[in-house]
């Protein structure tokens, strides 16, 4: 008799099975996963038993097995991309999401001047953060709905490409993360670890560098959480053969001085051409250093520099030669958009702008980063709803989101720090119409704090994770 033939048949597998026992605080095993995943990304399991189990997961949390197998199984729910073609390292980098995150637009350029193929897999505004493909749509004509075939393309001729997620990449994702959004369980580490490196490893990448950001204005405010999503995505990229790094970096105010979707384009743009705003060059230190940093490690791990400081140190020349201008500019061309609207001042038309000065005199002590990503989505800049109704004459109206302003937001003119008199210009609000005024100037009121001694400096990168120190900080925390 033939092993195979003595193997004692498998029982069918139940969803409501999964649910109780989740409920009841067990561990899915790989099988049970995999029907679970598979059910989702060809909606065979009906929407609420799903949304039963993410609440049951949500509440009782993943085990590590669990999140690292949820992982590979989002992974393999769909169509993936090789990067082999390419023949250049491919490395990507993923933000947590933050307020005034335009980091994306300076790392791929900057990596793929210095020889390292970005292929990025983007996405829209969630809650109060702002999405890197919103603010790509604000270029006219860019188009990032593009076909894999058509992403290869721009990648072997421009070495970077921002796009959005295709159907076929990652389909489980797409309706779990729906129903996240629509069950309040969006805020659970080993769901969050598996939805992003579900579509991240998909991608073929042979490294990735994460932005895991901390402070007022991150998805997650407590340090020991960001710690521990950040070690548990660093071992897992690991365990799946994707070399990764984490840095926790300080989301306690906007990143740059523009929060919105067109001005933080401009002002990416601003510093790849090498200038800074003249009446306060330092409301952008924090992006170009953060900038610099992550493109570093992206150099670095993909085999362009012998450590991260050396690839800090080209992605620093690339900034100040104008190669990753250039390999910016090629990229939007490629996708279809327009770069003479950079040069071309009258462009940026919001329909209504508000200058809001300082309220008190003193140093600039904290902000509720959070409750200026509401504002800055009130302006206009952002959607009531996700994944409502679809965007007027399409670009992206497939994937069944509203229309987003591209010329609204809003400018900070200070920082956390800065010391201001009453009067003086703290930040100008760009909206959709005057109607949208009030309501984030009102917000900005009760969200920047100002006191009489200057706040405690609070470091932009707190911790970084390796796979060695990643392994080691899950083992303490689980022990
Ligand atoms: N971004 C994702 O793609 N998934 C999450 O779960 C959270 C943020």
């Amino acid at each position: 008799m033939s092993s195979s033939a003595s193997a004692p048949p498998l029982s069918p597998l139940h969803m409501i099975d999964l649910i109780r026992k989740k409920r009841d605080g067990g561990s899915l095993n790989a099988r049970e996963i995999g029907f679970l995943v598979s059910g989702a990304a060809n909606e065979s399991i009906p929407s609420d038993q799903l949304a039963a189990w993410l609440m049951a997961a949500w509440i009782r949390g993943l085990s590590l097995d669990e999140a690292r197998t949820l992982t590979l199984a989002m992974r393999d729910s769909g169509e993936k991309f090789s990067p082999a073609r390419l023949g250049k390292t491919a490395v990507d980098k993923h933000s947590t999401g933050g307020v005034g995150d335009k980091t994306s637009f300076l790392i791929a350029p900057l990596a793929a001047a210095c020889g390292v193929a970005v292929p990025m897999i983007s996405g829209r505004a969630l809650g109060h953060t702002g999405g890197t493909l919103d603010k790509l749509e604000a270029i006219p004509g860019y188009r990032t709905a593009l076909t894999l075939q058509e992403f290869e393309a721009v990648l072997m001729k421009c070495g970077a490409s921002i796009i959005s997620q295709t159907k076929s990449l990652v389909p489980a994702d797409r309706v779990l993360y729906a129903l996240r959004d629509r069950t309040g369980t969006v805020e659970s580490l080993g769901l969050i670890c598996a939805s992003i490196l579900g579509k991240k490893l998909a991608a073929g990448l042979d490294a990735l560098v994460l932005d895991v950001k901390t402070g007022s204005g991150a998805f997650l405010r407590k340090p020991d959480d960001s710690a521990y999503l950040a070690a548990l995505m660093v071992a897992t990229a690991e365990a799946a053969g994707t070399r990764t790094v984490a840095l926790l970096t300080d989301m306690g105010q906007p990143l740059g001085h523009a929060a919105g979707n067109w001005i933080e384009l401009a002002e990416s743009v601003e510093l790849l051409r090498g200038k800074r705003p003249p009446e306060s060059p330092e409301t952008n230190f924090d992006l170009r250093e953060l900038s610099l940093i992550l493109a570093g490690w992206m150099i670095h791990l993909g085999g362009q520099a012998p450590t991260p400081e050396a690839g800090y140190s080209r992605a620093e020349k690339a900034l100040t030669d104008g190669s990753a201008l250039r390999a910016f500019f090629a990229m939007v061309e490629a996708q279809g958009g327009d770069i003479s609207v950079f040069d071309n001042p009258s462009f940026h038309k919001p329909g209504a702008t508000q200058v809001v000065p300082a309220w008190e005199s003193g140093f600039i002590s904290s902000m509720d980063t959070t409750a200026l990503g509401w504002a800055v989505q009130r302006t206009g800049a952002g959607r009531e709803k996700a994944g409502e109704p679809g965007v007027p004459g399409d670009r992206s109206s497939s994937l069944g989101w509203e229309s987003v302003d591209p010329h609204a937001g809003i400018d900070f003119h200070a920082r956390r720090g800065a010391h201001l008199e009453k009067g003086q210009p703290l930040a100008t609000l760009y909206a959709t119409s005057p109607a949208l005024l009030a309501e984030p100037e009102e917000i900005l009121k009760q969200a920047i704090h100002f006191s009489k001694t200057p706040p405690q400096v609070v470091p932009l990168v707190s911790r970084i994770f390796t796979r060695e120190s990643a392994e080691a900080h899950l083992r303490d925390v689980v022990r």
